[in-house]
This record gives C-alpha cells, structure tokens and sequence, in this order.
C-alpha cells in the first residue's frame, strides 16, 4: 500500500514538472515571439496578433506566426534602403554632365565628347587641369595659352 503511494507521487511530481517545464516553455516561446514582432514591425495590430498567436494556440500558434511574420526585421529593412540608396546616388562622385553637342551624359573633365567627337574642352599644357576653349591663359597655373593654341597639334606645330 505505501509502496504504491510512493510510486503515485513520484510519478504525479514527474508529471508536474513535465506540466511546469511545458507551461515555462511555452510563456518563452510566446515571449520570443512578441519581441520577434516588435523587431518585424511597428504595427499595434500585428504585434497584437502575434501575441495572440504566441499564447492562445500554445506552440501551434507560433509555428502560424512563423508562416505570416514580415520576412525582414526594421533593422534589415533599413539597411537594405540605405544600401540601395547608396548605389543609386553615389557621394562624392560628380554628377554627370550632358555633352553640349549630342546631349548624352559625360564625365566633368573630359575634354572631347566620347560619342560624338565634339571638343569642347582642352588640357593645359603646364599643369594639365580642364581649360575652355576661349580662354588664353590657364586661371589655375597662369600659363600663357594663346589663341593658336586650340589643340594639341596646332601647339606642337606651333613650336
Ligand atoms: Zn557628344
Ligand atoms: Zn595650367
């Protein structure tokens, strides 16, 4: 008789600690969900669901809330944002130019257009930064650049 009521209890305090070690998993597993959600979305609503999810069904309503939950946390969001924008927009760059001649985007200090052929530009000899055309003394260096200077063959002819 006492040896039957002993396994009875022992087997009863198994089973309240299996019941204790389910219900405790079961509040964490809750938990992590309504944290996930905070992190997934702003949405009172959303995150109202997943907390409703993570108790009500225990463990089935976690495993539904893994099928709906957004597939990126904010803060994944936001990086791929500022990534995209990064790329569309590179700083630092110079903005593109269009060629006065064709129109197409070109570089800042190119001195000929690529695709038509216009010069609209020329190098300085001296210190080889971008010159325009009209000018006759290069404004950075103050070399003396002339009106026969308009292209590099007619200043190699020239000398
Ligand atoms: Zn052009
Ligand atoms: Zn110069």
């Amino acid at each position: 008789m006492t040896a039957l009521g002993e396994t009875v209890s022992v087997a009863g305090v198994i089973v309240a600690a299996g019941i204790i070690f389910v219900a405790l998993f079961w509040v964490a597993l809750a938990f992590h969900v309504v944290r996930d959600a905070r992190r997934r979305s702003t949405s009172k609503s959303f995150q109202l669901l997943a907390t409703l999810l993570g108790f009500v069904p225990p463990f089935f309503g976690a495993v539904i809330y893994l099928m709906v939950r957004p597939p990126q946390t904010l803060d994944e969001e936001r990086a791929l944002a500022l990534e995209e924008r990064a790329f569309l927009d590179p700083a630092g760059d110079e903005p593109p130019r269009p060629c006065p001649n064709c129109g197409r985007d070109i570089d800042t200090d190119f001195i000929v257009c690529p695709y038509c052929c216009t010069q609209f530009a020329r190098r300085c000899g001296s210190c080889s930064r971008n010159l325009r055309l009209g000018w006759s003394v290069c404004p950075y260096c103050a070399e003396e650049i002339g009106v026969h200077a308009l292209s590099r063959s007619t200043r190699a002819a020239g000398r």
